[in-house]
């Protein structure tokens, strides 16, 4: 199906998977040109946790514009920054003991990610960095040389001499796959040099919604240290209370020397933020600039959700409410087929996937009998072999459950 004639090109993913075209979204729904109102189970991959067109963010911006206020001040000190960065620090950073200076880079999640790259290279004077099979990191030539799909990758000819992958938690099963990892390092001579740093998600949430687990975290977090080698969480598409709780490592307890952070760290707007150590603050005055570093419109919409969401405990408990909500649903329609085919429902907080074993092919076409459904569900993984549940944390436990019910509908109607 054409969607736009000659303007864009149709190998664009989105446009590929849900052909119409969108004009108004509120909430956890999305409606088209015609009308017809969809439920998104996607929310921009994780750019919409406080929903789309949020109130409290729509209220604000519009009160920031009429009053004048600044839109694009470049490095410059705003209001609006100072207030951000007063807001993060006294309600996600204090809160959790962390002490991370900040550092707003462009506005993509790969910006985020080059940034920490160069920084750790910088501070460590070594060029290699380890990152994970199946990661995802982005599409520039850095953040692509440290994500684990060839797919993405071999037409580029982008350079993997500078990056070198070791298998994620359960990529071998029931093995401890950082054994491999501490082995390479303990022998001088493995062939892997020593990492400036390890960069990684703690669900990987392109890759396929692999969870790593706590004790998996912590281990690589020792050997770190060990071998002082810096640690990145790349919390870009699980951070921001994904999890249920604001960063995705908390679980763990570990500390992690660098976080990025960008989707719904905005907001819904574009913004970029990089945390890390005070101590690893080795920039040379104007090393890492960038005309839309730091985007004011940003700064108040992300304020706003933070003053909203982030002062009480409410929206935590709501993700764990409603993850048990879609867990179970997921289950059951698993255990429904179980006859036929091997369903493997894995997540956490409001990050599930569902993969079907046996065919890697199903998940595209689940995907598009939902959409028929007037559901929206992305697929992941490196073959898209996973259906991918990231509704937006504000979701109503109504629509929760429309949606979960509209999904087993195209279940059934594809499998029976
Ligand atoms: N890291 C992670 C974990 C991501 O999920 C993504 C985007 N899906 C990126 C980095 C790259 O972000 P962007 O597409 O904004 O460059």
């Amino acid at each position: 199906m054409r969607i736009f004639e000659n303007l864009e090109s149709e190998v664009r993913g989105y446009i590929r998977s849900f052909p119409t075209i969108f004009e108004k979204s509120k909430g956890a729904i999305l409606t088209d040109e015609q009308g017809e109102e969809f439920i998104d189970f996607f929310a921009g991959a994780g750019t919409l946790n406080y929903g789309h067109n949020n109130e409290h963010v729509q209220e604000a911006l519009m009160e920031y514009l009429k009053k004048d206020g600044v839109v694009h001040g470049l490095d410059m000190a705003t209001t609006a920054k100072k207030e951000f960065i007063q807001t993060f620090d006294e309600l996600i950073l204090k809160p959790r003991n962390l002490e991370y200076k900040l550092q707003f880079t462009g506005p993509t999640g790969a910006n985020v990610v080059e940034t920490a790259l160069k920084l750790a290279r910088l501070i460590k004077g070594r060029s290699n960095i380890v990152a994970f099979t199946n990661g995802y990191h982005g599409l520039s030539q850095g953040a692509l040389a440290v994500t684990g799909n060839n797919e993405y990758r071999d037409e580029s000819y982008i350079s993997r001499c500078n990056a070198t992958f070791m298998p994620y938690d359960g990529y071998f099963g029931e093995v401890n796959t950082l054994e491999y990892f501490r082995k390479f390092l303990e022998d001088g001579s493995s062939g892997v040099d020593l990492p400036a740093a390890v960069i990684l998600e703690t669900i990987q949430g392109e890759g396929g919604i692999n969870v790593v687990s706590k004790e998996w975290l912590q281990e690589l977090e020792t050997i770190c240290k060990e071998f002082d080698i810096l640690l990145i969480v790349d919390d870009i598409q699980v951070g921001n209370g994904r999890t249920g709780e604001f960063f995705s490592f908390e679980f763990a307890g570990i500390n992690p020397d660098m976080v990025t952070l960008s989707k719904s760290i905005g907001g819904g707007l574009p913004m970029a933020l990089l945390l890390f150590r005070p101590e690893l603050d080795q920039w040379k005055q104007g090393e890492h600039t960038g005309t839309f570093r730091g985007n004011n419109l940003a700064f108040v919409a992300s304020k706003v959700c933070l003053e909203n969401y982030w002062q009480s405990d409410d929206l935590s408990n709501a993700v764990f409410y409603k993850e048990k909500i879609l867990k179970e649903k997921l289950q059951e329609i698993a255990k429904k087929y179980e006859d036929e085919y091997t369903i493997d429902v894995r997540g956490r907080g409001l990050a599930y996937g569902f993969e079907v074993k046996e065919d890697k092919s199903i998940a595209s076409e689940i995907s598009e009998y939902a959409f028929k459904e007037n559901l929206i569900c992305e697929t992941c993984g490196s073959q898209n072999q996973v259906v991918k549940f990231l509704p937006p944390l504000t979701i109503s436990e109504d629509l929760l459950n429309e949606g979960l019910q509209r999904f087993e509908n195209a279940v059934d109607k594809l499998f029976k």
